[in-house]
């Protein structure tokens, strides 16, 4: 199968229908013009006319060649667009937009969901934009997204969020060799909830995890017992390694009793996106993530720290140094890909 090298992301939505996102290029420019049109028309006005509609094909042209642009497509019809620029040091979002006719499938999400991992996985640290002070459901849809005001400017308030770590991690050994690693910064009480495809390699990092923390094993996947108890060998932390793919909610996590070992163990909760985040105030979240290629086994890992305990800086240390595993610094130019999934 050959894909456009522009080509980022692809998702089916739940009508049949394809979504694709992808890089911009210059040949782009009345394609993202029309889009910045059509979607910012139709706001609702609230003071002045949205700064969008003064766009022409020039500014276009301008904003695609210093920054970068991201288009989103339904079964090819142009559908939304994102532009990043570097603005004080940091990458800043602007012309967020979806087409009316298309929102309300979630391909805003989706198409942000892809710009943060593509600007992670490019070395970006940092985003920012700015969201205007009277639309207070804009803001609250940021804040959804991870973002957090910073500041003011005019009638807008700065939202900002830092990026994930990202790592490109080429095979199964060095997916092992970055959980022994990153086992070097964990300690008891840690929370790590693991998202990805089935294969995607949540239990394979957790086996290095296991490795580097000297547990008990082996760490095999917990599916038919949901929960698993590592004990230490020396005088480090337990691993509670825990599978919530068929766990609902919340209620039914709290019944296989994680609560007791939480302080004394490192417990790990593979699918619990959704589910396992009421468990400790704060937590790493680790995102696996394949390329649009099924023949390529390279894997993305997104490594999120939510909560003062973290360190982004240690995390990104760790990671970093992993022979075989690549940071973004040394990617010179290549793109992430995020498997097919529904927003
Ligand atoms: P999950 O727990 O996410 O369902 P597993 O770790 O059980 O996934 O399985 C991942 C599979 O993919 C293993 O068979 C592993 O050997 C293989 N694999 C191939 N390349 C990689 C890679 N780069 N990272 C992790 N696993 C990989
Ligand atoms: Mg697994």
């Amino acid at each position: 199968m050959s894909h456009d090298a522009h080509e980022l992301a692809a998702a089916l939505l739940p009508d049949g229908s394809e979504l694709t996102v992808r890089l911009a290029d210059l040949a782009d420019a009345e394609v993202a013009l029309e889009l910045m049109h059509a979607a910012f028309r139709a706001r609702p006005v609230v003071g002045e006319a949205p700064e969008a509609l003064g766009d022409d094909l020039a500014s276009v042209r301008a904003r695609i060649a210093h920054g970068t642009g991201y288009l989103a497509f339904i079964d090819g019809v142009p559908a939304g667009l994102v532009m990043a620029a570097r603005q004080l040091g940091a990458m800043r979002l602007g012309r967020v937009g979806v087409l009316p006719r298309f929102r309300e499938q979630g391909i805003a999400s989706f198409l942000v969901g892809v710009v943060l991992e593509h600007l992670a996985a490019s070395g970006e640290e940092h985003v920012h934009l700015l969201a205007r002070k009277e639309f207070p459901q804009i803001l609250a849809w940021w804040a959804k997204h991870g973002f957090a005001p910073d500041d003011e400017e005019g009638n807008c308030i700065v939202m900002a969020r830092s990026l994930p770590v990202a790592v490109e991690v080429p095979d199964a050994d060095a997916m092992r060799a970055l959980g022994e690693r990153l086992a070097g910064v964990l300690r008891a009480g840690d929370l790590i909830i693991a998202s990805g495809d089935l294969g995607a390699g949540k239990t394979t990092l957790t086996q290095g995890i296991g490795a580097g923390l000297g547990v008990v094993g082996p760490v095999i996947s917990p599916t038919f017992v949901l929960s698993r108890v590592h004990r230490a060998q020396g005088d480090g932390p337990a691993l509670v390694h825990v599978d919530a793919y068929r766990l609902g909610s919340f209620a039914e996590l709290e019944d296989i009793d994680l609560e007791e070992s939480l302080d004394t163990a490192v417990t790990l909760v593979e699918w619990g996106a959704g589910v396992a985040e009421g468990l400790a105030p704060g937590r790493l979240e680790i995102d696996i993530r394949r390329g649009i290629d099924p023949e390529d086994e390279t894997r993305w890992v997104f490594l999120t720290p939510i909560g003062p305990r973290w360190s982004r800086t240690a995390l990104a240390e760790a990671a970093q140094a992993v022979p075989g595993v690549r940071a973004p610094a040394s990617r010179a130019g290549r793109t992430p890909k995020t498997p097919e999934e529904t927003p």
